[in-house]
């Protein structure tokens, strides 16, 4: 019998703490001392460049809360990160040096739902940045391997946190099924919808119609593959026998109208946050015409794809990011959005 025996990774001269943007309450965000967590065999340590503000954290911070998540002890916030490696355990394989975009969730890997494929519905299931669970808004993470994607060199970690709403985008336009030559309505042209628009347009969809109350918007969405603007403010949806809908607004007004713009035979997939339950939803139109209606949640096994979008071209990752704010600034970039309704994807930038 033989024994094997592990190196200790070498961690002279790493550091032990970090600096964090840990939320205490609402409207209670402190840059504070942290310690890190010791690096683990199959983890790596990442020096974060850069960090995206979504619109769930913007909850988190103005009402201490987002959904039926509370936040009840201080967290760190933050599930969109990129940086690069500069210590791997014994067991990781990546190198010091490597620029990664951190895939947040992190599934069990042992349930029935993870081994279906369908790891992003795991009950059991954690995601750095959402309570208690501490997140990426910090200058430094120990995370496993696993939720690590390597970026290729067209594709700096200074703005590799775009990635994870990328993820998002093509996940859903994977469970709307876009296939090429499709009329596709988009409803809501926020950084998620605008992401849509173009994973759509890679795909090949012939028609896509963009819709929001924000003229600022819709133009932009025009730079991003959208073919049509219709602003539901002043405008009537005046649609018919679309193929897809694929709903990004969170609005369930959006929601009902754009169903009654479906062909049959089609499919509307709900992708902005939705509510607990909900009325109006024309479900015996759906029925009717044999209408698919689904969902999206995270994503699963999306990040591969999202990072080949962007480092191609097909899809503009710079375009979308209208912000950068220092670490210590966090505060500012978590109300950046709605300070100024013009912004998309807002960053730290440590
Ligand atoms: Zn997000
Ligand atoms: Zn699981």
């Amino acid at each position: 019998m033989t024994t094997q025996t592990i190196p200790a990774a070498d961690t002279a001269g790493l550091p032990s703490g970090t600096q964090a943007a840990v939320l205490h309450g609402a409207r209670d965000l402190r840059i504070e001392h942290k310690p890190l967590a010791a690096l683990g065999p199959n983890d790596v340590l990442v020096e974060m460049r850069s960090g995206g503000i979504c619109g769930s954290d913007m909850h988190y911070y103005a009402d201490g809360r987002n959904g039926t998540n509370v936040l009840r002890q201080p967290t760190v916030l933050g599930h969109e990160g990129a940086g690069v490696v500069i210590a791997a355990g014994a067991q990781a394989t990546v190198a010091a040096g490597t620029a990664v975009v951190i895939e947040p969730a992190l599934p069990c890997g042992n349930c029935p739902t993870c081994l279906s494929g369908r790891y992003n519905l795991c009950p059991a299931g954690t995601c750095f940045g959402s309570p208690p669970t501490d997140g990426l808004f910090a200058r430094h993470v120990v995370v496993p391997e696993r939720a690590v994607h390597v970026l290729p060199d067209s594709i700096p970690a200074e703005i590799g946190a775009a990635i994870e709403p990328l993820a998002v985008a093509v996940w859903a336009v994977e469970r709307a099924q876009v296939q090429k030559g499709q009329r596709v309505l988009i409803t809501g042209a926020g950084p998620i919808g605008l992401l849509v628009s173009q994973v759509a347009a890679a795909k090949g969809a012939a028609e896509i119609v963009v819709t929001d109350v924000n003229d600022h918007r819709l133009a932009v969405a025009t730079k991003f593959g959208a073919t049509r603007t219709i602003n539901t403010a002043t405008e009537p949806l005046d649609l018919t026998n679309m193929d897809r809908l694929i709903e990004c607004s969170g609005n369930t007004r959006a929601l009902a109208d754009g169903i009654r713009t479906l062909a049959p035979a089609t499919r509307a997939t709900v992708v902005g946050q939705a509510r607990p339950t909900v009325d109006g939803i024309p479900l015996g139109f759906l029925q009717r015409y044999e209408i698919d209606l689904v969902t999206a949640f995270r994503y699963a096994h999306a990040f591969p794809t999202a990072i080949g979008l962007a480092s191609s071209g097909a899809v503009d990752l710079p375009s979308i990011i209208t912000g950068t704010y220092p670490l210590e600034d966090a505060a500012a970039a978590l109300t950046a959005p709605v300070t100024d309704p013009t912004n998309l994807k807002v960053l730290i930038t440590y």
